[in-house]
């Protein structure tokens, strides 16, 4: 019995062959910028910014960001564009399961809804238009140009009825038990990749895995590409140069004990956002590498700041166990119990007030997107500011 796979074998990393007036070459693999005299105005689309960017005939189609993207909603050469946010609800795999458009009241409104089969191909359509926009499985752009049908993972692609990648891992030679082609060594639902030292950061990573990363104060050279893994290392980095961080500095300094700094991001919704959660005999830190915090008004705490209140939580837990618990479940008025007291009048308080951040007299606030792991900027008001510059630019050619 013969069984054989029919390759697209005219595909070209850009997309050349198959198309004259679509390009999709910063979509892929080999990205490069396109330069200004490049950008066509007639029956195309270009991806800058490493495909964040969509021009449609020269003009800014959409802007993805981590938690979706926004539209221009109405396009014409003498006004403004209006753009329409939209947001990802995502499952403990990333994988997008709702878009939902932001309105002018508090709910938004579900736009697109996705279910999936465990190596990614769709389980069904949910009841609203599946084609409202393609990023699906990890999160990962689901390229049907032309009966393509694969996630587009940056360095391979993956055909998830297939459950198999393109072409091999670039790092199948460390592991020689493993088939190059196979799908998150068939483990679609859950899979870790433990490596080992002092401040582990847990993210996921290139191929929807959820990987670790050592973190070494020492060597920062040698860093993970990784949006997570960036934003940790910045933090970490602004804290102490400021003259706050004190409890981070301890935490990756300290040979003898291990905390682990997670992506909130991997955990189901419900249980997201920053907090300090041991499990399983793990310190482990969720942290919202992008969200800030807001209180009493519009006074804001960037994320770095939150992340070392974490810190403070997670080090009196390894060296004070008992004590720690015990202050945990003493009440304290406003601060909730004397833990939250001990950390939000102790090195919250320095550190915010070493970035030059608001200072917290309770235990309450609520969250908000800003610009970097570093920033209290709301992200849409950056966002909007960058788009009309670049549709500025661009009606001025
Ligand atoms: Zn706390």
């Amino acid at each position: 019995m013969n069984s054989f796979v029919l390759l697209p074998v005219t595909i070209t990393n850009d997309y050349t062959l198959m198309t004259r007036q679509v390009r999709k070459q910063s979509a892929v693999g080999s990205s490069r910028e396109l330069a200004p005299s490049e950008i066509q105005f007639a029956d195309s689309t270009d991806y800058l910014l490493g495909g964040l960017l969509t021009l449609k005939n020269g003009r800014i189609d959409k802007y993805q960001f981590d938690e979706g993207y926004c539209k221009a909603a109405k396009v014409s050469n003498t006004s403004q564009d209006n753009f329409t946010f939209y947001y990802y609800n995502r499952d403990h795999l990333g994988n997008v399961r709702q878009v939902a458009k932001a309105t002018r009241s508090k709910n938004g409104t579900i736009v697109q809804t996705m279910d999936y089969y465990p190596f990614g191909a769709r389980l069904c359509d949910g009841t609203t238009d599946s084609n409202v926009q393609s990023r699906r499985y990890n999160g990962k752009e689901f390229d049907q140009m032309h009966g393509l049908n694969a996630y587009d993972y940056g360095a391979r692609q993956y055909n998830p009825v297939l459950a198999r990648w393109d072409r091999v891992d670039p790092l199948c030679e460390k592991y020689y038990s493993i088939s190059p082609y196979v799908y998150c060594t068939n483990n679609p639902v859950n899979a870790i990749d433990p490596d080992g030292r002092i401040v582990y950061l847990r993210y996921r990573g290139e191929n929807g895995k959820i990987v670790q990363f050592a973190f070494d104060p020492q060597n920062q050279q040698n860093i993970p590409n990784n949006s997570f893994v960036r934003d940790f290392v910045s933090a970490y980095n602004y804290n102490i140069e400021n003259g706050g961080g004190e409890n981070m500095f301890n935490a990756a300094n300290d040979p003898n004990r291990e905390y682990f700094v997670a992506d909130a991001n991997i955990y189901n919704p419900e249980k997201r956002g920053t907090a300090y959660d041991p499990q399983y005999g793990e310190r482990i830190i969720k942290w919202e590498s992008r969200k800030g915090l807001r209180f009493d008004g519009d006074k804001r705490q960037s994320p770095a700041t939150r992340l070392e209140h974490e810190f403070d939580h997670a080090v009196d837990d390894a060296r004070n166990g008992n004590a720690h618990r015990l202050r945990r479940r003493e009440p304290a008025g406003p601060f909730v119990n004397k833990e939250e007291q001990r950390v939000i009048e102790g090195t919250e308080s320095k550190t915010a007030r070493a970035n030059g951040e608001d200072i917290r007299r309770h235990h309450h606030g609520s969250v908000y997107d800003v610009k970097s792991s570093t920033s209290t900027e709301e992200n849409w008001k950056f966002i909007r500011s960058l788009l009309n510059f670049v549709n500025g630019a661009l009606q001025a050619q």
